[in-house]
């Protein structure tokens, strides 16, 4: 059977629409195909032995609302906003594989700097506490769409700037769809991941061990365990990095890191 419509010209029609609404769609795409997938796996019980935390009272739909309401009305106009002033997604719309990992590793340390200023600096001072990060604190990170279970402020404050200041900072991501839709996935895979309550972390060691098991013991523990922030919604004065994914930078820094406090 043939496509409905041949892909190069779903490709031209892409190109149509602002890149920051097409980042954004698949992000969103991404982003509940992934949370809905965790949600199954919630139900049904499957790879229960990695589920560590117990689930949270709220189901998928009764944080949906919140959650869509930020990603629509609060990251789409950020995206949006940063392609029409020309500060990011836009420039060249090719890159090679050298300039994506440089500016992969860069987005990281910046968006670890970021997301740790504004979480410990502002969200769990108590000056602030009118900026509401005891709500998403009233989950215990065992549902994944939780990730942007938060207020308005929280949620700019902790997912659109840790993810739209080091793009800008780096030059803006230039208009290379596979790299911009790579970013907003790892985004999206990470916050997930680390709401989930799941922790994969031990059997990925377990069944690289033989090969890998030197190297591994040399990866931060929160670039592939989603523990760190379980802690820091369990004891809430540790671990104010992003969990799974970060380099964890600025936590062990100022020795916040959930093992060293
Ligand atoms: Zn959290
Ligand atoms: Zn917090």
């Amino acid at each position: 059977m043939a496509f409905p419509m041949p892909l190069p010209h779903f490709l031209e029609l892409l190109n149509l629409l602002p890149l920051s609404l097409v980042v954004w769609t698949g992000h969103m795409i991404v982003f509940h195909a992934v949370g809905l997938g965790f949600a199954w796996c919630d139900r049904t019980g499957a790879f229960q032995r990695f589920k560590l935390r117990d689930n949270d009272r709220l189901a998928y739909a009764d944080f949906l609302p919140r959650v869509l309401f930020n990603q629509i009305f609060i990251l789409l106009p950020a995206m949006w906003l940063c392609e029409r002033f020309g500060i990011a997604f836009v420039g060249a719309p090719h890159i090679g594989i050298g300039f994506a990992f440089a500016a992969l590793v860069l987005m990281t340390i910046g968006h670890d700097v970021i997301q740790y200023g504004a979480h410990r600096g502002l969200l769990h001072n108590p000056r602030f506490r009118w900026l509401g990060h005891n709500l998403h604190h009233s989950t215990r990170a065992s549902s994944s769409i939780s990730a942007c279970y938060m207020t308005v402020p929280d949620f700019f404050l902790t997912i659109v700037c840790p993810y739209l200041i080091p793009l800008i900072l780096i030059g803006g991501g230039t208009s290379d769809l596979r790299f911009q839709l790579l970013v907003a996935s790892l985004g999206a895979v990470g916050g997930l991941y680390e709401h989930s309550g799941y922790d994969f972390a031990a059997a990925i060691k377990k069944a690289t061990a033989s090969r890998w098991s030197r190297l591994l013991h040399h990866i931060p523990p929160s670039l592939i365990s989603s523990h760190a922030h379980g802690e820091h919604h369990r004891r809430a004065r540790v671990s104010f990095s992003d969990g799974f994914g970060s380099p964890g930078l600025c936590d062990l820094l100022f020795r916040t890191r959930w093992d060293l406090r």
